[in-house]
């Protein structure tokens, strides 16, 4: 029997948006006269810290060896909003394609009844972006619910966001799946009682993922995806 719903993370796991977030800070960083900046590998690591605004605040106190800007809490929430403005150009350019397999597994799903969902840290503006630039207008209505950056104090690893959608939809965590693409996010969907897959990506691999339903390399290979987790597709939507 299939899932009633899918619940899905965004980042690293509908496109491989990491990137793109980065250089986006260190454009607004550097547009705000900032000597930050955050290379790939600092990133990484800095990944462990979910939310944008959190991002920079743990930056600032255990990597930034300076003084910290008196008025930080006012100069993270305007880094942030220039930040998102430049992501979201970004991504509305086309310059985040969903990753193998998400278009035809949202089609196929939605074909066959099953609602979708988002959970994830960052901004709905960010969401909203990324499934219009690339499902067209409509594409952020497929999903019944957006689970987005503050609409619950505690981030992932903590289970809240997958609780509140969860909540939304009306739905047990047992009659749900969860997408996602890294051991925080596995966490938190575990920690809703979620049976969650992993899908892996350059910034992920390689993390711990015990308790994963399966670990893929990524969903182009749709049909064994949809047999692992018990999904029965249309063949086409
Ligand atoms: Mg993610």
């Amino acid at each position: 029997m299939n899932p009633r719903a899918i619940i899905f993370d965004v980042d690293g796991t509908l496109a491989d948006t990491e990137e793109g977030h980065r250089q986006a800070y260190n454009r607004a960083f550097e547009e705000a006269g900032l000597p930050w900046h955050w290379d790939q590998a600092l990133y990484a690591r800095l990944l462990a810290v979910t939310g944008g605004k959190e991002r920079m605040r743990h930056f600032v106190a255990d990597f930034w060896n300076s003084v910290a800007p008196t008025d930080l809490d006012d100069l993270i929430a305007r880094l942030y909003r220039r930040k998102t403005e430049i992501y979201t150009a970004m991504v509305r350019a086309g310059g985040m394609p969903l990753r193998p397999g998400i278009a035809e597994l949202i089609a196929r799903a939605h074909a066959a009844g099953i609602r979708l969902a988002v959970a994830t840290t960052t901004a709905q503006e960010n969401v909203v972006a990324l499934l219009t630039a690339n499902l067209g207008h409509n594409g952020a209505r497929l999903f019944g619910v957006l689970g987005c950056g503050d609409q619950v104090p505690h981030k992932k690893p903590a289970p809240d966001i997958y609780v509140w959608v969860l909540r939304q939809l009306g739905l047990g965590a047992a009659e749900c799946l969860a997408l996602e693409d890294s051991e925080l996010g596995l966490a938190a969907a575990r920690a809703a009682g979620l049976r969650t897959f992993v899908t892996v990506n350059a910034y992920t691999r390689g993390q711990d993922f015990r308790g994963a339903e399966a670990v893929f390399e990524d969903l182009s290979d749709l049909n064994t995806f949809a047999r692992a987790a018990g999904l029965e597709l249309p063949a086409s939507a």
